[in-house]
């Protein structure tokens, strides 16, 4: 796979650059020069495969020429080591349940594919590989469970002090080995400007071999296309052949994955793109005129993004043609007071507790089928995140059924270690360069 940047389509490089590059030096994003289509065949029987076997497939055909069979497999089943399966709640609407692994959140998919990528392609006496990452919570807690234990690699995460969940906090925290977590005095804001300014520096990159672990890597976006395939798989084998998805969105990379699937010959009928109020998407597909705004806060707070970092992919993908795009995918967006109510009717209809994120996304279906009632497809939204990461959004009555996975269980008894600073660029500086 050769990949361009979005701002110059005469730009070639290797997979491996892309990865260990995140972004090219024009801030553009990498994008495959050719998107190759997964074999008809297989399409026509998928339903006879597991997520193993089908992430393997849609891996490697975007992947043969960069890595050797066996050694994609063994990469693949090795990231990919839990489930992601779509719960029926009723006869056409399913819940796939992104957030089985480690971290709880389906950031898993691409941290832990994008951490087994560059430990793949770190060669013996290579020098070590330090990834700096500033998280609000979910990014983080992935990232640091992703890259826990993988040779020749060292996480650096920085996080706002009083701002990330508990369970988020334990995540960061309670690793050691090759993690180590800096509790930051300020907003995610100061932590992402430290983890740029860092970037940025001279002395910095001349000491480490610095990386970032951003959702705009290419490695991460390509985990994420195999729960589509999958979704159609199980649906296929209950005899539903017409599916939509809805996909709760902030930086875009989630449903920018469903777009490639479907470029590599997924058959979907419809995308939904549902946000909170940050709604740049959405009113884009409404009016035509794409204008980020400052995020705002929500109780979705992992889509709280005002301009999406993944989007130009989306626009790349169909060539700028913003009518054709339109086919494919609608947006809504719902507001705290709405997210709340889909969160305590999704449990009145179906006993179900979902995340906020995961609530927006079927409030998002359920307009879909207002505004469309003839088209009697599969819905099936997407679950980004298990519910006892936002203990704060739920009702008493509520809070008190969620179920705390073995996965949290496990981390409770472990001791928490973050080291303080605070926003000022020197103090970073002189903490990385002393370690
Ligand atoms: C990151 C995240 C999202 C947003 O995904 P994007 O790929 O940035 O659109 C949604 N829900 C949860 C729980 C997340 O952690």
């Amino acid at each position: 796979m050769k990949l361009y940047s979005t701002n110059n389509k005469d730009l070639r490089v290797s997979f491996k650059e892309a990865v260990f590059n995140s972004m090219p030096q024009d801030k553009g994003l990498y994008m495959p020069v050719e998107i190759p289509q997964l074999d008809a065949d297989f399409i026509e029987n998928i339903d006879r495969y597991s997520l193993s076997d089908i992430a393997y497939q849609v891996a490697s055909t975007l992947l043969k020429d960069e890595i050797p069979a066996d050694d994609l497999k063994a990469l693949v089943e090795e990231a990919i080591n839990f489930n992601a399966p779509a719960v029926k709640l009723d006869e056409k609407t399913f819940v796939l349940e992104l957030f089985h692994g480690p971290s709880l959140a389906f950031k898993d998919f691409g941290a832990r594919f994008m951490s087994r990528v560059m430990a793949y392609f770190l060669k013996d006496g290579e020098q070590l590989l330090d990834v700096l990452v500033a998280t609000s919570g979910d990014t983080g807690g992935a990232v640091a469970l992703g890259f826990l234990g993988v040779p020749n690699t060292r996480v650096t995460i920085l996080y706002p002090e009083g701002k990330v969940s508990p369970i988020q906090e334990l995540q960061l925290t309670t690793n050691g080995a090759n993690i180590r977590a800096i509790e930051v005095k300020g907003t995610f804001d100061d932590c992402q400007a430290l983890v740029k300014q860092a970037f940025a520096d001279e002395e910095l990159n001349k000491t480490f071999r610095l990386t970032s672990a951003n959702s705009i890597n290419i490695s991460r976006l390509i985990p994420q296309t195999f729960y589509y395939f999958n979704t159609y798989a199980q649906l296929k084998r209950q005899g539903l052949n017409e599916v939509i998805f809805s996909v709760p969105s902030g930086n875009f990379g989630n449903i920018g994955a469903g777009l490639l699937a479907y470029k590599m010959g997924l058959p979907v009928k419809q995308f939904i793109a549902a946000t909170n109020v940050n709604d740049t998407v959405p009113r884009y597909l409404e009016n035509g005129v794409y204008e980020t705004k400052p995020s705002v806060q929500t109780y979705a707070n992992a889509m709280d993004v005002g301009a999406p970092s993944n989007w130009v992919r989306i626009m790349d993908l169909f060539n700028q043609d913003l009518a054709t795009l339109k086919e494919k995918v609608v947006g809504y967006r719902f507001d705290d007071e709405e997210t709340l109510s889909g969160i305590k009717e999704i449990y009145k209809k179906f006993d179900y507790i979902a995340c906020p994120h995961t609530a927006i996304a079927y409030l998002a279906i359920e307009q879909y089928r207002k505004d469309n009632p003839k088209d009697e497809s599969a819905a099936v939204f997407l679950s980004t995140a298990h519910p006892c990461k936002f203990p704060d959004i739920f009702p008493k009555d509520m809070a008190n059924e969620i179920n705390i996975p073995t996965q949290v269980k496990a981390l409770e008894n472990k001791p928490k270690h973050a080291d303080k600073l605070g926003v000022d660029f020197q103090g970073f500086k002189d903490y990385l360069l002393s370690k």
